[in-house]
């Protein structure tokens, strides 16, 4: 198959248009996960006047603009949110597509881009699902396990069945090393969380973190390995210090008008932080390692080794 420029142009529209629908049903998604309701079953429907939404009018981003923002059948405002998910899904679906297929050096593809495509598909639904976390823990602070835990079997299973499919380092040559490195990816991932998560507990007083966030962790190691999930779990805090600080000048306001402050005043969920610093590592993983966590990690590893007493040379 000859691959040409307008060609791949044209794919990543599609994979943009792709991103949209999937968006599109992450808003069912997570509208309905927290309360145990069927995403398949019933169809979309006006979450005021309960009317059927009509397949014209179920069209990612274009129909919203289209009735400007209303309901067909009531006339009430239909939330800015669910053009913006799907644009936003729409969005990362291209940026996968980017850096996996349209970026990658066209001498790794053969004769066409099947392996760049299907790591695209890998990062898509990783991406989708940090999506749907990130905006059901902003919403509700909690984070379902039908998200995280089916993250974590897709991540381990592609790797099971695609043992190149992943990043380097996580690359395996079989498919016994593939399943090993995505649970070694899942079981760091959930370790340094709950570590974390219980030292923090202890000194706070309070609970610090929640399960979810735990869960969630042991997803992103089994998508991009145990070395990309330490990275993220370090970087994902800076992500929050707006969000944070925002939070904080809010209670100073309320506490200076005499207000009590309640849990709700001092908490912040930590999955969309999470979420954002897992898509940027993907996003930057391939200059991000090369250029400073091979070093970081080599540094680590060796020094580890020297504190032991053993003299070694760097694994990768
Ligand atoms: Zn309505």
């Amino acid at each position: 198959m000859f691959v040409s420029t307008p060609l791949l142009v044209v794919l990543g529209l599609g994979v943009f248009t792709i991103g949209t629908v999937v968006g599109s049903f992450l808003n069912v998604c997570i509208y309905r996960i927290p309360w145990q309701k069927s995403v398949i079953w019933p169809s979309s429907r006006c979450p005021r006047c309960l009317g059927e939404i009509a397949a014209q009018d179920n069209i990612p981003i274009v129909s919203w603009l289209a009735l400007r923002g209303e309901c067909r059948g009531c006339g009430e405002p239909i939330s800015a949110r669910y053009p913006l998910v799907e644009g936003l899904v729409g969005c990362l679906f291209l940026g996968a597509y980017l850096i996996d297929v349209f970026l990658a050096p066209r001498d790794s593809w053969g004769q066409a881009p099947v392996f760049g495509l299907a790591q695209t598909a890998y990062h898509a639904l990783f991406l989708a699902l940090l999506v749907a976390a990130t905006f059901i823990d902003y919403d509700l602070m909690i984070i379902p396990d039908q998200i995280t835990v089916t993250g974590m079997i897709v991540g381990i299973g592609a790797g099971l069945f695609w043992p190149g499919l992943r990043p380097e380092p996580s690359q395996a040559a079989s498919a016994l090393g593939g399943f090993g490195v995505g649970l070694a990816g899942m079981i760091v991932g959930m370790l340094i969380t709950q570590g974390v998560r219980a030292f923090a507990s202890f000194v706070f007083r309070r609970e610090a973190m929640g399960f979810g966030d735990v869960t969630l962790m042991g997803m992103i190691g089994a998508f991009l390995g145990w070395q990309a999930a330490l990275l993220i779990f370090f970087i994902a805090p800076f992500f929050g210090l707006g969000h944070a600080a925002w939070k904080l000048v809010k209670s100073i306001g309320k506490r200076m008008r005499g207000g009590q402050l309640s849990s709700s005043d001092r908490e912040i969920p930590f999955g969309p932080y999470l979420s954002m610093a897992a898509a940027t590592v993907l996003f930057s993983w391939k200059w991000l390692w090369e250029g400073w966590a091979r070093g970081l990690f080599r540094t680590l590893y060796v020094l580890f080794w020297w504190l032991m007493g053993v003299n070694v040379d760097g694994p990768f």
